[in-house]
């Protein structure tokens, strides 16, 4: 038994969110979320991930959750450089401005089930208040260092760790094949004799705890 369902939910939206609408740069090339209509279909895909049977947001309900994932990318991007007490001022900022509250709720002939929101909130403030919940129980665990950004040179992507031993350090098996491949070319240059590629292979990621 799962009872922690709903907070996967919500933490793996969240990671969608920030990974589809913040700019950066994924697997080694310049990132830059879509516009127009291509947005409101990407932010419809990073829900639908979790919750299949979500409506087809708006684009101005797209243009809103952009804003959710900027706030989400700056909670990733705290943890990941070590600075953990500014995570968690940043997730009780997105707590107290979306209202985020529990609530026992019952619908479309589910049983009873627990939502961060009410129901009469609206669509992105529903699942901004969910993701902040979610990243609140991470972050109030003893797994806080479990959200991360990618390690690998040139990617910022965002993940969370949901390996066994926590060992998980890049977005994807891609950087985790590129930073490989680098390791080993590094390693196996003419004229680096017993040069270990070690240097290609250290983790952005601060090895600072609080
Ligand atoms: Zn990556």
């Amino acid at each position: 038994m799962d009872f922690t369902s709903h907070t996967s939910t919500v933490v793996t939206v969240a990671v969608r969110l920030v990974n589809a609408l913040t700019p950066g740069h994924q697997r080694g090339r310049p990132y830059l979320p879509p516009g127009g209509s291509a947005l409101a279909a990407a932010v419809t895909a990073a829900l639908r991930a979790r919750r299949p049977d979500v409506r087809q947001v708006t684009p101005g309900e797209a243009g809103e959750f952009r804003a959710v994932a900027a706030q989400l990318r700056a909670v990733f991007d705290a943890v990941a450089a070590g600075r953990t007490d500014d995570a968690a001022r940043l997730v009780n900022e997105m707590l107290a401005s979306t209202g985020a509250r529990p609530r026992l709720d019952r619908h479309d002939g589910e049983s009873w089930h627990l939502h961060f929101h009410s129901a009469e909130d609206s669509l992105v403030t529903s699942w901004a208040a969910g993701c902040a919940t979610g990243l609140a129980v991470v972050l109030g665990s003893e797994a806080h260092e479990r959200l991360g950004v990618c390690a690998a040179p040139r990617c910022d992507r965002a993940y969370v760790d949901t390996s066994r031993n926590a060992s998980r350090r890049f977005c994807s098996t891609s950087c985790q094949n590129r930073v490989k491949a680098a390791s080993f070319r590094a390693a196996h240059r003419p004229g680096r004799r017993g040069a270990s590629g070690a240097a290609a292979a250290q983790p952005k990621k601060s090895s600072a705890s609080a």
